[in-house]
């Protein structure tokens, strides 16, 4: 079963590889965007992280919740609002509970997602964060390296494609090519899951 810390602690995981990879973030966001995807996140992140050390919230849904608040207030720029709306879904469809299972993990998730892709609009090939996402959630129920390994395949699957949400569609065909920066940072915010489940 996984704890009110266990969620702490992938929002705390997610916080050092965004702040390891904020560079890498932001080069990716620079040929198809405005360079400023690391940044923006790493913002985010830190913010969500602070506030979760400062006063642990008591549950899981209340960890994500939080966090996806504080990401909407700090991120600026699309992913913000998109990632706020991941997690605060995802943290209402675990409810009060104290402990859920993975499986419960993987339904509010995918509640996240097909929120997000309702908010921006984003189908599955439109080069966006939901590229990594909608394969990770499917795998979730595999495992978390699974829907890890899931996502980051999804997410390097978005070099060919053309951009048709969010900034980089205003290239057109100049956005492929280019890995796009949302995807690369959900496959972080996955991998993110395995480090929280210890070593
Ligand atoms: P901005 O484009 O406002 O500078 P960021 O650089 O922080 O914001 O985030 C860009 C990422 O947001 C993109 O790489 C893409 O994955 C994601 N994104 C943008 N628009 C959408 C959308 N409508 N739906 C899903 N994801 C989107
Ligand atoms: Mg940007
Ligand atoms: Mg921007």
């Amino acid at each position: 079963m996984l704890d009110a810390d266990f969620f702490r602690r992938w929002m705390t995981a997610a916080a050092a590889s965004v702040d390891r990879e904020a560079d890498r973030l932001t080069a990716l966001d620079s040929p198809i965007g405005d360079a400023d995807h690391g940044s923006n996140l790493q913002r985010g992140f830190r913010a969500v992280r602070d506030a979760l050390d400062k006063e642990p919230p008591a549950t899981p849904g209340a960890v994500l919740t939080q966090a996806g608040r504080l990401l909407i207030s700090t991120v600026g720029g699309a992913s913000g609002p998109l990632y706020g709306t991941l997690l605060r879904r995802a943290g209402k469809s675990l409810g009060d509970a104290a402990e859920v299972d993975e499986r419960q993990l993987a339904e509010a998730l995918r509640a996240g997602t097909d929120a997000v892709m309702q908010l921006g609009g984003a189908a599955p090939g439109d080069k966006t964060m939901i590229d990594a996402l909608v394969p990770a959630v499917d795998a979730l129920g595999d495992s978390f390296a699974a829907a890890r390994d899931a996502a980051e395949r999804g997410a390097v699957a978005t070099t060919p494609l053309q951009a048709r949400k969010g900034r980089a569609s205003y290239l057109g065909e100049r956005s492929i090519g280019h890995q796009d920066p949302g995807a690369t940072s959900s496959a972080l915010l996955i991998a993110a899951l395995l480090d929280a489940s210890g070593p």
